[in-house]
């Protein structure tokens, strides 16, 4: 079962549930009826900036780099102590930094996204950290190119470009709460061990995944749960040249690319494996637990990301359901690691060497912007008077295909937040359409949107205007200064 077919079961088992703006203006959105503690008011001290990323994750890394880099005084809140977000805690690679031209003969081979995203891989490629764009050699026509990562150097080396870019980096530090001026955010509530805070900033870009800032703000939001949960796990002393013999014996490789491993070019990276052609049950075994064989290595004796997806009966919000979700998660990797133990050669001794510190999502809150990317944009490869990045790539590719392996528009209107003056998104948060979001969700379309929206913000912040009245072509001129590929 590919990755397509997966999702269309699990959502045919899903629950929408539509979102209500209130969080962060009550002391709880989902609080049960009974007693309640009124907080007593505080003053908090007060920083000021001149844009504010929440969220130090794929998107939120480029945008606070931008932001910086643009000129402006620049805070990044993150709640882990690193950043990088689910590229570096859920994702298989990075897709895809090339349009989808294998798919179509006589269609050009172009890296369509550039800029700081490509600069991280530079970096990367430095220390070892990547593949470099690997090109598939099995199952090209849906997947031309994926980009492996080390999860742990990315964190590392993102962190480095962040403070030499001189983002104020806030890890460890939540944003609690939006503190608002009619329809513009004032500033954001931030709580770290070092207390409560207030960070002002002229502008703020949410980049939060679960639309946090939007939703404190009282932008406009619905979960459409439309989505399994996953926890993935990196598994260690493991041969992946046994994976790939033992899944060849069995006419079962879906897809397979060659890059950087340990060094040396020209190793399989990335393999996935149809896990119902495989002998003694497997297939049921890992459907069971909702697990499916692709992974991806910059490493030799390393899988990546084996992925166990768990389809929850609620929004990934509700923090009682996302515990119940945790526990099973982590119950469904020690069964992988079993079964992987048992039946793949090579892999007689693995263990799990690493787990994400909590369940990744694909979708948590979607929030409403000025535009909506639909399907149509995508597959019709649509390109749009105010377009800050395009992108080639389909997550349900060969089935949806950007017309003649072509590229998108990403329109900057898409990712202002409807209603709030001073507050662009950036990310998965965005775009309804649950097959546009296929395209537009994957981490390289998200690291693209990020510059936007960071590049944006300091520019709005320097002419202290809103996010509406901020000159395209003023964007577009920085956007192109930051090595952003337009098409035209
Ligand atoms: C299992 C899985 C497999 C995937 N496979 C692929 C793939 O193969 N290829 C591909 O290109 N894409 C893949 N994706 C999609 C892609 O990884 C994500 O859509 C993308 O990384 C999302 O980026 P983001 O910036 O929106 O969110 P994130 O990267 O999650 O960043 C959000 C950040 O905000 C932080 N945060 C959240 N709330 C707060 C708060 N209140 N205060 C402070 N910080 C906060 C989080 O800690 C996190 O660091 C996959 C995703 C998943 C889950």
């Amino acid at each position: 079962m590919n990755r397509r077919d997966f999702y269309k079961r699990m959502v045919m088992l899903g629950i929408g549930v539509q979102g209500s703006s209130t969080i962060g203006k009550s002391t709880g959105s989902r609080q049960q009826a009974g007693s309640y503690y009124e907080e007593p008011s505080k003053k908090l001290p007060v920083r000021k900036f001149d844009v504010v990323v929440a969220g130090g994750g794929t998107a939120g890394v480029v945008a606070a780099i931008a932001a910086a880099r643009n000129g402006a005084k620049t805070a990044l809140i993150e709640v882990k102590g690193y950043p990088g977000g689910t590229v570096t805690e859920g994702g298989t690679a990075l897709h895809s930094f090339y349009n989808l031209w294998k798919a179509f003969p006589g269609v050009k081979k172009r890296q369509v996204v550039r800029g700081i995203a490509q600069e991280i891989i530079d970096r990367l490629l430095r220390v070892g950290g990547t593949s470099g764009h690997a090109e598939m050699s099995k199952g090209y026509n849906y997947d031309s190119v994926c980009t492996c990562i080390d999860t742990e150097m990315y964190k590392l080396v993102t962190f480095e470009m962040l403070v030499e870019a001189g983002v104020f980096v806030c890890v460890n530090t939540l944003v609690a709460g939006a503190i608002m001026d009619g329809s513009r955010i004032k500033g954001v509530i931030v709580e770290s061990r070092s207390g409560r805070e207030a960070f002002y900033a002229k502008c703020f870009v949410d980049c939060t995944a679960y639309g946090d800032l939007a939703a404190f703000a009282g932008a406009k939001y619905s979960e459409p749960n439309d989505y399994p949960v996953v926890n993935s796990i990196g598994i260690a002393n493991v041969s992946i040249e046994k994976l790939h013999d033992f899944l060849e014996k069995h006419d079962a490789i879906i897809q397979q690319a060659e890059g950087i491993r340990s060094g040396k070019d020209g190793q399989i990276v990335r393999i996935q494996g149809r896990t119902a052609k495989l002998p003694g049950g497997f297939g049921e075994k890992a459907g069971k637990i909702g697990m499916s064989m692709v992974t991806t290595t910059v490493h030799d004796n390393y899988f990546m990301f084996i992925k166990l997806n768990f389809k929850m009966p609620v929004s990934p919000t509700n923090r009682d359901e996302v515990a119940k979700a945790e526990l099973e998660l982590r119950r469904r990797q020690a069964k992988a690691i079993e079964l992987f133990r048992e039946y793949i050669p090579g892999c007689e001794k693995a263990f799990i060497a690493r787990t994400s510190p909590k369940l990744c999502i694909r979708r948590g809150r979607l929030i409403t912007c000025d535009y909506d990317i639909s399907h149509e944009d995508v597959i019709e490869g649509r390109h749009f008077d105010d377009e800050i990045m395009v992108y080639g790539f389909h997550d349900s590719a060969p089935r949806y295909q950007i017309k003649n392996g072509g590229t998108y528009g990403f329109p900057y209107r898409a990712l202002r937040v409807a209603g709030i003056e001073n507050l662009l998104a950036s990310g998965m948060l965005i775009t309804s359409d649950h097959r546009a979001h296929m395209s537009t969700r994957n981490t390289v379309c998200c690291m693209g949107q990020g510059q936007a929206s960071g590049t944006a913000a300091a520019l709005c912040a320097a002419k202290n205007c809103g996010t509406r009245e901020l000159r395209y072509s003023n964007l577009r001129e920085a956007l192109e200064k930051g090595d952003v590929y337009f098409e035209s």
